[in-house]
């Protein structure tokens, strides 16, 4: 595996793949890997010639600094996994290197309404930080495909419309969380859980697929995500939201309030602290992404 540090080495190497006719997958993350972002890079390994993996905890995407200074750091063990996984190439820039030009400023996009509901309600300006940081790494890496996953789904809709925004001919893969045998979603967050905290927190996944169900029985699904918020803050988190939403074809979320069109994609979005950390996840109740 080739690890880079400097966008313009970078680029250039990646300049001579691509005139060698090579195709060029590209998972960004933030680093502390599990088994959900290696699975992002064996989809890309398998769909392109090569796989290319950022690690950069994007200071612009964190509304809390306490969040930012807390995020798990453990770049030698994420070096020998996407080494085990067949990476071809790393990019682990500097925050000087991604942003030259300071933090704050730069790019605003129009996200529209997706970028004030469920994640951008709670994290003011994550998702324009989200942007820039996705937009800078796309400039760099040039990739055919984009690699995401679906337990940020909201990050991958605003993706999704960044790609138009800025005319670009990238194809997203929506990838499938993955999962502990318990249910509860991989994410770089549960190392700060303690053990016990780690076995409650599959409550959410079991929040979701309690919805799931519901929904397949017609039972009223405002009141199902009520319930769940209140037997969640129950059992000791502190719910920020449980909401049940469709997807319209242009790729924006609505909150429900009235039955849903036959043919709309409902989705199920869960985001709760416990023991200090904020977890997320989200279900398909019904249709695709
Ligand atoms: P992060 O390092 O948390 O920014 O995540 C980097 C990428 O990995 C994002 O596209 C995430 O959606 C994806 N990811 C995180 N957790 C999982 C998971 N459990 N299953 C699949 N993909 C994931």
């Amino acid at each position: 595996m080739y690890l880079f540090k400097r966008s313009n080495d970078l680029k250039k190497h990646l300049d001579l793949v691509r005139k060698s006719g090579k195709s060029i997958g590209f998972v960004p993350t933030m680093g502390a890997l599990h088994n959900g972002h290696l699975s992002l890079i064996q989809a890309a390994k398998k769909e392109n010639d090569i796989a290319v993996c950022s690690i950069f905890v994007n200071p612009t995407q964190f509304n809390d600094p306490k969040d930012f200074e807390k995020y798990p750091v453990t770049i030698e063990e994420d070096i020998k996994k996407l080494n085990d996984a067949s990476t071809d190439i790393l990019f682990l820039p500097s925050v000087d290197e991604m942003y030259p030009e300071g933090l704050s400023g730069g790019l605003h996009y129009d996200f529209g309404d997706l970028e004030t509901i469920l994640e951008g309600k709670f994290r003011p300006g994550h998702f324009q930080g989200v942007g820039k940081i996705v937009h800078k790494l796309l400039d760099i890496v040039q990739p055919a495909k984009l690699f995401m996953g679906q337990k940020d789904l909201q990050q991958c809709l605003i993706v999704r419309k960044l790609l138009k925004i800025i005319d670009s001919p990238v194809e997203l893969v929506v990838c499938p969380t993955e999962r502990e045998a318990s249910g509860l979603a991989m994410s770089s967050r549960n190392a700060r859980l303690s053990p016990a905290a780690r076995k409650k927190a599959v409550a959410i996944y079991q929040a979701l697929e309690h919805l799931k169900q519901q929904f397949g029985k017609g039972l009223h699904f405002l009141e199902g995500a009520h319930d769940a918020f209140d037997d969640l803050k129950t059992q000791g988190f502190d719910p920020e939201y449980v909401d049940i939403l469709s997807l319209d074809p242009d790729g924006n979320l609505h909150p429900l309030n009235q039955p849903p069109a036959d043919n709309d994609t409902i989705v199920a979005a869960i985001a709760a602290w416990l023991d200090g950390v904020r977890l997320i996840d989200n279900m398909i109740i019904r249709g695709n992404i």
